[in-house]
């Protein structure tokens, strides 16, 4: 790198170069808790903050929202998703659904190291990292991924690998973009999300958690959830930092 000039080394760097100078920076300066502003190490939440966010208790063990006595939901019973079980840090709601609003429109990868260490606590405390064998990030169609920079979803399983032991499976893909989800009506995300996802490997017997920073209605992962089971997938578990109550 020319040091006479940083400007133009940083040009000459390319995106990918200029990106990991970001990252390393962004790793390497002291954080400012997300929420509370407390210098916090390089946490980006600081302990309080985290411990201020819980799993909903008790909750439907298939899809992860409140549920009275932990039983399985309405909707479960009545439409079961193709995922076996979710588990969720927190519900969307302040504060967890500022931090997930951050990650989504920048590509905050301290933030997500932070909120995938909140997931691998949950997951911990509810017995979960031993029901799997690996974690498959949630994927973006390839342009949306271009355009946004990064997988929102794929920084928080790198973190959650890190805490869980647990290895990153490839081999889901994104196959159609269609429409965002949240600019749908509820009713119209189940064919929003029809075909949208293909394996290009076997998963013959894998036990694997589905990662993601939202569940809404849950159309999404069971879509995914789906193509993991027509590639072999034994079990498949959704595992996401916020859960939308239902509606
Ligand atoms: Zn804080
Ligand atoms: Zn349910």
């Amino acid at each position: 790198m020319n040091l006479s000039n940083p400007r133009a080394a940083i040009l000459n760097m390319g995106r990918d170069g200029a990106r990991a100078l970001r990252v390393a920076l962004a790793f390497a300066l002291p954080q400012r808790c997300a929420l509370c502003m407390r210098m916090c190490g390089d946490a980006c939440l600081c302990d309080l903050c985290a411990d201020a966010i819980a799993p909903a208790a008790p909750a439907c063990p298939r899809c992860a929202v409140p549920s009275p006595a932990g039983a399985v939901c309405g909707r479960c019973l009545a439409h079961p998703p193709a995922f076996d079980a979710a588990l969720a840090a927190g519900l969307y709601a302040f504060p967890l659904d500022r931090l997930v609003m951050r990650l989504k429109y920048a590509a905050d990868l301290p933030l997500a190291a932070a909120l995938g260490a909140l997931l691998a606590r949950a997951a911990v405390a509810a017995g979960a990292p031993g029901r799997v064998d690996a974690l498959v990030a949630m994927p973006l169609a390839a342009a949306r991924q271009r355009a946004r920079g990064c997988n929102q979803a794929r920084e928080i399983a790198k973190a959650l690998a890190r805490a869980s032991g647990l290895p990153i499976a490839r081999g889901l893909l994104r196959i159609k973009a269609g429409a965002p989800q949240a600019a749908l009506p509820w009713r119209e995300r189940v064919r929003n999300v029809r075909g949208a996802f293909a394996a290009s490997r076997a998963f013959d017997g894998m036990r694997v958690a589905l990662v993601d920073d939202v569940m809404t209605t849950g159309a999404t992962a069971s879509a995914a959830a789906a193509a993991l089971r027509r590639a072999g997938a034994a079990h498949v578990e959704a595992w996401v930092v916020a859960r939308t109550p239902a509606p």
